[in-house]
């Protein structure tokens, strides 16, 4: 099955509408940070007890430091690759500051027992689409901030001097845009574009963010003292005062372009990935454990035409076995020393 859960980080989850059950106080030790609700849905960031590590830090897990030789070895490969496929995955964007799934002790699974919503519950029912809506518009400013970051910035430049054949991604934040790629295949889609389940029009989501506030103008100016992850707390009550525009169109209800968990990649893109794929001479995976079959069929595809395969990812992954170079180190601080001439 092609789940998007597993690819997905922490900010996007709280974007999912995931209900956080941990208690709050040992995030916002961690985080360095506390959030003070002062009257109905209003919060206030305390900064008093701001942590030395910065929010982009946090997330990122421990690494052994940079080996020259294996810096070279990476050079060498991309050097001689001519049309080189790159799948990233959501370790490119903890140096962002928006944590993944995995990475142990700083990944959500370690940190939370957060889920994400499944896609089902999310078409079937009108009250988790308010809740899912209500939470995403607390969070969306928080979410919508997150730069790339030097390795978002590097493929950008291999990009544009020609040594990347095409750029797969399975994060939904839209960095790789951001940073200007345009080669570019965003398999789980983006949060910055909202979808109607009916008429299938794509419209924008900061244009959504304007309806809600239009709709629902007592929460409007308070949606910004938000956690480094975006998370919110929100009562019933509040949740049921939230008015959930519809498409402007058709009257049906907006979704996130996203694959929710629960629901598969369309085939159409999945076809046209392994096209990409089987276009390409080598490949080179960032930041991604490959868990998830949605992005791991690729590597089976690039193993099957005997594609070079390169894995740049902070701990184990299912390919490292498929992998003629391995590498443990930060996706930002090794990217950027690679020549892609
Ligand atoms: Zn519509």
């Amino acid at each position: 099955m092609n789940y998007i859960s597993q690819n997905a980080n922490i900010a996007v989850l709280s974007l999912l509408g995931v209900k956080c059950p941990l208690s709050c106080g040992s995030m916002r030790m961690s985080f360095g940070l506390t959030f003070k609700r002062t009257t109905k849905v209003r919060w206030r960031a305390d900064f008093s007890q701001q942590c030395s590590l910065g929010s982009t830090g946090l997330f990122v897990p421990p690494s052994p430091p940079l080996d020259p030789s294996k810096v070279k070895e990476l050079q060498r490969f991309i050097t001689l690759s001519k049309r080189l496929l790159v799948m990233t995955g959501a370790g490119i964007s903890t140096e962002s500051g928006i944590p993944d799934y995995r990475s142990e002790k700083v990944g959500l699974y370690a940190r939370t027992d957060r889920r994400p919503i499944q896609h089902g519950d999310f078409v079937r029912s009108a009250p988790i689409r308010q809740r899912y809506w209500a939470r995403n518009f607390v969070g969306w400013p928080q979410f919508s901030s997150h730069q790339p970051n030097p390795a978002h910035w590097a493929l950008s430049n291999w990009e544009r001097l020609g040594k990347l054949h095409w750029l797969v991604t399975q994060n939904v934040d839209a960095l790789h845009t951001k940073a200007g790629s345009q080669r570019l295949t965003e398999l789980h889609g983006c949060m910055h574009r909202v979808l109607c389940l009916d008429c299938g029009e794509q419209t924008p989501r900061g244009a959504l963010q304007e309806r809600f506030q239009v709709l629902n103008p007592t929460w409007s100016a308070e949606a910004h003292g938000l956690a480094p992850d975006g998370d919110v707390f929100l009562t019933e009550e509040e949740v049921q005062s939230f008015r959930v525009p519809s498409c402007s169109r058709c009257g049906g209800p907006l979704k996130p372009d996203v694959v929710f968990f629960g629901d598969t990649v369309k085939l159409d893109t999945v076809d046209f990935v392994h096209k990409r794929v089987k276009e390409a001479d080598s490949l080179l995976v960032v930041g991604s454990s490959l868990q998830v079959y949605s992005g791991y069929r690729f590597i089976l595809t690039a193993q099957e035409k005997k594609l070079p395969i390169a894995i740049l990812n902070i701990g184990p992954t299912r390919s490292d076995a498929l992998a003629s170079l391995k590498l443990d180190s930060r996706c930002g601080e090794l990217l950027p020393l690679i020549d892609p001439r």
